[in-house]
């Protein structure tokens, strides 16, 4: 077993204890922390803290506003951008590299407006560029501010409307780059750069034979979806050469992939790009640029191996080993040292957003349920054998005994099936079952040795705690990839944690759940949770920044969560500088082709037939009208009015403290001309809609 068997068991449990079963330390990297009052906190620079709960609590308890939510941190994001950069500095000018380092944003990873527009503020004093890989994210980036210096760099397969956009980027005086993921768009491009009289930039997406590690194995070798092949590459110089145009060749890029947790695949990548660079200069090509693309891990279990969900190496020792790679090829192949760029996109934004979800019910085997019943006098015989089983259960014994009390319980369901077994005593053989295994849980904890069959009994036992939110919304990659984020309760982190549990979303998708925890060794199947008891209590998802608000959808129609946006001010201040409301109800119904006229429309006819039948009085239909209204403006999530009184003295201390508040996402043009035309349908829902106005 794979718990830390000391902290779980009675005696004094401190925050020092918390910080070593959540491992805190190791996966934070020093933006979070467990206080001395045991809760978390955002730690986002010198001398500057904030505890979860108290943002948490002055949203929803002062300004009523709903869980779940995400908590960005601005100043965590432009710390990552600084620090990936300062790494690459301090390389530089550790082995004296000639050349320079020049980050891009690959804004796949994340492209809400407060992640773009705070990496690019963040990255301008370093020139870090922004990298879109369509046509839309390429709308949205040269839209941007961003150093002249500054690559945009344009991935991904392009039609002739992507290509133009890039150069017209040109004369806007931004430096886009074309990247050639195929060697079509070669051709395609010098067409349209004629026609428009722009010269372009380009680089060339070279198929290393290296590959990744773990999850993203695929995205590099010879069977890559994206890049050319050594002879394409060459062609490319030839076509150029052809066109008295190789000087606008500038960038060479590769990318092996996502998440790459072990130091060694990086460095091969490296050298043979680096390698590709040096021949593509000896073919006659002027390069400034070697792209080495994404990869650059996250350490979600802190446990610094190459398990999927952790990494070898720390920042530093990347830029290290990027540069020293890169300049022991050039020097040996006696060409210019290139200015490095890479794509880190994981490593820039997973740092900086917590999803807050409230734990809304509890279930589980052996909860509110006496622990171990005596059979009654009629009891089924297979009720009193595992009575018997439990009571003679001994360590010297227990293999057996579980093996015995397996059959039984099976026996116990058929009987029950072929009518054999009464309620009662069903209820009665399972409370009992359940009492063995909990005891043989508990002989086998100080073991050190516990055979195989016995590993699932934390989780068989394991409470399920709801938490209002969606798996699919909110953490996508946990169940398409099975990824791992760092859970834990956001305070209370000074009292020891009595039960295990997973999670349950609400979704009404059987898979809708979290069964894998963070652990130094492998995974853990539940997680250290406290009793809820009567306040209302709060688990955070931490390194949650990264490709889950992008590829989240709308399972069940639960839309987007509510988010703010906290810049933290001093020890144990803070501001909340914006929050942007989730997604109502109505939007996700209409992104599914209804509108809401419609449906209102509907309703009223249903109505005024229930009243006309005498199924609804008329103070009654007003309350529904009124009822389903709201709901149709509603969150999307759980929301429980009795949880959110007010905290005396609310109102003073939000005195001059000013928090923006916009409307997830306004109504497009067209949905305003749709309620244009059907002003005066609902005067009071449009107002109610038009909330995103209050700046
Ligand atoms: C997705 C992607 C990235 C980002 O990779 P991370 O591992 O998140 O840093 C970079 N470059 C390219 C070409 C990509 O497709």
């Amino acid at each position: 077993m794979t718990h830390s068997p000391s902290l779980l068991t009675s005696g004094d449990f401190n925050v020092s204890d918390a910080n070593e079963l959540y491992q805190v330390d190791r996966w934070s990297s020093g933006w979070f922390r467990v206080s001395g009052s045991g809760k978390m906190e955002v730690t986002p620079g010198q001398g500057l803290s904030a505890p979860l709960r108290d943002i948490i609590d002055e949203l929803v308890e002062e300004r009523g506003e709903s869980l779940p939510l995400i908590l960005r941190f601005p100043q965590v994001l432009a710390g990552r951008v600084q620090h990936l950069n300062e790494a690459f500095r301090a390389a530089i000018r550790e082995y004296d590299y000639q050349g320079s380092y020049q980050g891009v944003f690959p804004i796949k990873v994340n492209q809400r407006r407060a992640v773009v527009e705070t990496v690019a503020a963040a990255g301008y004093d370093y020139a870090h560029g922004l990298e879109a890989g369509s046509k839309a994210e390429l709308a949205l980036c040269l839209a941007q501010k961003m150093h002249p210096d500054a690559l945009l760099s344009c991935n991904g397969f392009k039609d002739d409307g992507f290509i133009k956009l890039a150069l017209w980027g040109r004369t806007l005086g931004k430096n886009v780059v074309i990247t050639i993921e195929k060697f079509s768009e070669l051709d395609r491009t010098l067409k349209q750069a004629k026609a428009l009289g722009v010269r372009p930039a380009f680089g060339v997406r070279f198929k290393l034979h290296a590959r990744g590690s773990g999850q993203w194995e695929e995205s590099g070798g010879d069977q890559a979806k994206f890049g050319l092949n050594a002879y394409e590459l060459l062609r490319v110089v030839e076509r150029l050469r052809e066109e008295d145009m190789l000087d606008t060749l500038v960038l060479l890029h590769t990318h092996i992939g996502s998440q790459i947790t072990d130091i060694r695949r990086v460095k091969v990548a490296v050298r043979e790009a680096t390698q590709t660079y040096a021949g593509l200069i000896a073919a006659g090509a002027q390069l400034k640029y070697l792209n080495l693309g994404g990869g650059l891990a996250v350490d979600y279990d802190g446990s610094k191996t190459t398990f999927y969900a952790s990494m070898n190496y720390t920042l530093a020792e990347y830029a290290a080993d990027v540069v020293y790679t890169a300049q022991e090829v050039c020097r040996a192949r006696e060409v210019p040292e290139p200015t490095i760029v890479t794509e880190s996109g994981r490593a820039v934004t997973a740092h900086h957003a917590v999803l807050v979800m409230p734990v809304v019910d509890v279930t589980g085997p052996t909860r509110d349920r006496e622990d171990a019943p005596e059979p009654a006098e009629d009891s089924h015989q297979v009720v009193t054998d595992l009575k018997e089983f439990l009571d003679n259960l001994t360590l010297r014994n227990y293999r057996e005994m579980y093996n015995d009390a397996v059959d039984a319980k099976n026996t116990l369901h058929n009987l029950f099936d072929l009518g054999y077994v009464s309620l009662e005593d069903r209820a009665r053989g399972e409370a009992l079952f359940h009492a063995i295994l909990k005891k043989v849980a508990k002989l086998v904890r100080g073991e050190k040795y516990v055979p195989d069959e016995f590993e699932d009994l934390q989780s068989i036992l394991a409470d399920q705690y709801i938490c209002n939110f969606s798996l699919f919304q909110s953490l996508p990659d946990n169940w398409a990839i099975d990824a791992l984020f760092p859970i834990v309760p956001v305070d209370r982190l000074n009292q020891r944690p009595t039960r295990q549990a997973t999670l349950v979303d609400i979704t009404c998708d059987s898979d809708g759940k979290i069964e894998k925890f963070i652990d130094l060794r492998d995974v853990k199947t539940t997680l250290p949770v406290h009793e809820p008891g009567d306040q209302p209590y709060y688990l955070g998802v931490f390194l949650a920044g990264a490709y889950q608000d992008v590829l989240g959808n709308a399972h069940n129609l639960f839309g987007k969560v509510s988010e703010a946006h906290v810049t933290v001010t001093g020890a144990g201040e803070y501001n909340i500088d914006l929050f942007v409301r989730g997604q109502k109800a109505r939007r996700m119904i209409e992104s599914m082709g209804y509108e809401e006229v419609m449906l209102r429309d509907s309703i009223e006819d249903q109505v005024d037939e229930a009243l006309r039948a005498g199924h609804l009085t008329p103070v009654q239909e007003f309350e529904l009208l009124e009822d389903y209204g709201e709901e149709l403006l509603g969150y999307t999530y759980l929301e429980y009015e009795d949880g959110a009184d007010v905290i005396e003295g609310a109102e003073e201390r939000l005195r001059g403290n000013t928090v923006r508040v916009s409307e997830d996402i306004p109504p497009a043009p067209d949905d305003l001309a749709t309620e244009a035309a059907t002003a005066g349908a609902d005067k009071t829902a449009q107002a109610g809609e038009r909330d995103y106005l209050v700046r």
